[in-house]
């Protein structure tokens, strides 16, 4: 699993968050909040500590926030209360490098040997 979006602002990260999970769980302690509540907070942290231009928040999808400070480890903030062993990733992944294939111009992701589309050998 990985991790591929980036909100600019806790309260983005919460709203995303908020539609695939109705519980969440602090982190750091056993204080729980519902969807309303965490939003609340969202939105207090953001007034308080706006992230600067280098960090972001980002949302797994069972609906955890994480915290990215450099853009590469992620910090999680907010763990869902309903799935507490949900796998959640250590490090943020930027998009892949996106080519195109020689022959049919389908995107390909960096690296792939064969394009998805037609099947044309790739050596990009
Ligand atoms: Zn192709």
């Amino acid at each position: 699993m990985s991790i591929r979006q980036q909100f600019n602002t806790m309260l983005n990260a919460a709203e995303c968050a908020v539609t695939r999970c109705g519980s969440f769980r602090f982190a750091t302690s056993d204080e729980k909040y519902d969807a309303k509540g965490l939003l609340g907070i969202a939105e207090v942290s953001d007034a308080e500590n706006p992230a600067d231009e280098d960090s972001f928040y980002v949302v797994s999808p069972g609906g955890a926030i994480g915290f990215c400070e450099d853009g590469e480890d992620i910090d999680w903030l907010f763990l869902t209360g309903t799935s507490e062993d949900e796998d959640l990733p250590a490090t943020y992944q930027a998009d892949p490098q996106i080519n195109f294939c020689p022959k049919c111009g389908s995107g390909v992701v960096s690296g792939a040997r064969f394009c998805g589309a037609c099947g044309a050998k790739l050596n990009l």
